[in-house]
């Protein structure tokens, strides 16, 4: 059954019941979609729910919609359940798959260590979306296409939301907009530029790739895959490439000692545990995992001055040994660069021109032009503050930067802070939450938080409920 039929049967079906509480969640990315599920799993009364997004359906967003659905996701079977307390939904989901089974023979004693393509984790989570929809027969859903722009309070509690072709109210908003409405990505397009089909008939072919994370490993190697034989840049303001997962478990472990509380010597501390893991027979990367369950109490515990230092100097660094690459796509990796055919550099990338791009080169005082007949940005960039629905909801209160500016001020719970205080019945999931929250864009920590979220707004609803 696919999700798409699913919907439009169970929404005509249930049309018209108008005085239940109305949940609309702004984005249909991984976080909206699991929010959904959370959402039908946790809140026994029924509801109406909308979703907004103006991708198609249910597109699942960067991480689950994609050209290339045979990527490898960089994290393994163990860490991407979306059933609450149940860790092992995935790889269990997995073993009853038939066709899998026997594509991937080697399921002793199951699938909890393996790496799969994003296409799988898609379909899994889709399936899990549609069977929590088909046990919920009391609930509406409704997809709206179109963007969100603008949220605003009325006195009644309710909120409305300003779209395209007018407005809705709700009793719950939630933002799940990640990362915000994906552009095109490939930004000089050298079919529609003469001087570069000119450039092309003499020069050999040379792209670049702005960023260092996964996403660009992702795009050379479907630029690879896909026949392009030219030289590519990968260029970066810092030229950190992710690290690689071990091939042993890396089962979290951590010193369980009282942290430092200043960064130097948390830096020191957790090159320490590396060291001693390794030491002991372990891995770093068991350590680093370790490090992530004591990462948010070490976040919230450090002063602004210090968090802002982190950024500037330490995230690229951290990033790149949390977003680890499966160690054969790293093997790979690091072929390519040995070859020659892949170039790392580090510089800060200024303005597109027809020839390429101007870029600073790290230690250079001026810009010169890096001639390229494709420019294609990879760079995971922090959810835009100044989109017109964020900046509504600063006009209004009812949210505020984090301290970093980086994205929302929220709770672990998901709840939206605004200048009094919690902003009732108003949730942001995910990556909007990556100032406050370290990890919130990684799919545990998602996962964790939807179901708070839920659990929260189903106390809220039973209470409405009693009281109304
Ligand atoms: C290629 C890739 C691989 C990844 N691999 C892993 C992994 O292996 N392990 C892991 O833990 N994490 C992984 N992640 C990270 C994690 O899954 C992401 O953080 C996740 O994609 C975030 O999902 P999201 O729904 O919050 O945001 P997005 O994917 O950005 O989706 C947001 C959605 O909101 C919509 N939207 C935005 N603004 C509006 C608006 N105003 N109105 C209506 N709709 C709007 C957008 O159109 C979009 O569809 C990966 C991410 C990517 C991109």
């Amino acid at each position: 059954m696919t999700v798409h039929g699913l919907f439009a049967a169970k929404s005509s079906a249930a049309a018209g019941l108008s005085s239940r509480p109305e949940i609309a969640i702004i984005g249909r990315g991984f976080s909206g979609i699991m929010m959904a599920i959370a959402l039908m799993k946790s809140v026994r009364v029924s509801f109406h729910l909308t979703m907004y997004d103006p991708h198609p359906s249910i597109s699942g967003g960067q991480a689950l919609s994609s050209p290339q659905s045979t990527e490898i996701l960089n994290s393994r079977v163990r860490d991407l359940s979306v059933a609450a307390g149940q860790p092992d939904d995935f790889n269990d989901w997995l073993c009853a798959n038939g066709e899998f089974r026997a594509a991937v023979p080697a399921a002793i004693p199951g699938f909890q260590q393996i790496f799969v393509p994003k296409g799988i984790f898609s379909d899994y989570v889709h399936q899990r979306f549609s069977e929590a929809l088909a046990r919920r027969s009391d609930i509406t859903v409704k997809f709206s296409h179109e963007p969100v722009h603008a949220l605003r309070k009325l006195a009644t509690g309710r909120f409305t939301l300003v779209r395209d072709g007018g407005t809705d109210e709700s009793d719950v908003v939630v933002l799940a907009t990640g990362f915000g409405v994906r552009s095109r990505n490939v930004e000089i397009s050298d079919e529609e530029r003469p001087v570069v089909r000119a450039r092309r008939l003499v020069d050999p072919r040379h792209a670049v790739l702005l960023g260092s994370g996964i996403r660009v490993v992702n795009q050379l190697f479907q630029m690879r895959d896909g026949g392009y034989a030219g030289t590519i840049t990968l260029l970066s303001r810092h030229g950190f490439l992710p690290q690689s997962h071990t091939r042993l478990s890396a089962a979290p472990s951590f010193p369980v000692d009282p942290m430092p509380s200043t960064l130097r010597e948390i830096v020191r501390f957790v090159r320490k545990a590396c060291a001693d893991a390794e030491a002991k027979g372990q891995s770093w990367q068991s350590a680093m995992n370790g490090l992530r369950r004591r990462a948010r109490s070490l976040w919230q515990a450090l002063p602004a001055r210090e968090k802002r230092q982190f950024n500037r100097h330490l995230r690229a660094i951290y990033d790149s040994h949390r977003n680890r690459l499966p160690a054969a796509v790293h093997a790979r990796l690091q072929q390519e660069l040995a070859e020659g055919r892949t170039v790392l550099r580090c510089g800060w990338a200024g303005r597109r021109v027809p020839e390429g791009l101007m870029v600073r080169w790290s230690g250079q005082p001026a810009e010169e032009l890096l001639r390229a007949d494709q420019v294609i940005d990879c760079r995971c960039s922090a959810p835009d503050m100044q989109a017109p629905l964020f900046q509504s909801l600063f006009v209004g209160g009812l949210a505020m930067p984090d301290e970093l500016e980086l994205g929302l001020a929220v709770s672990p719970t998901g709840e939206v802070l605004g200048s009094s205080g919690r902003t009732p019945n108003l949730f942001a999931i995910g990556p909007l939450g990556v100032g406050s929250l370290p990890d919130i864009d990684l799919v545990p920590e998602i996962v964790t938080q939807t179901y708070a979220a839920a659990r929260l707004i189903a106390a809220g609803k039973r209470m409405a409920l009693k009281a109304g």
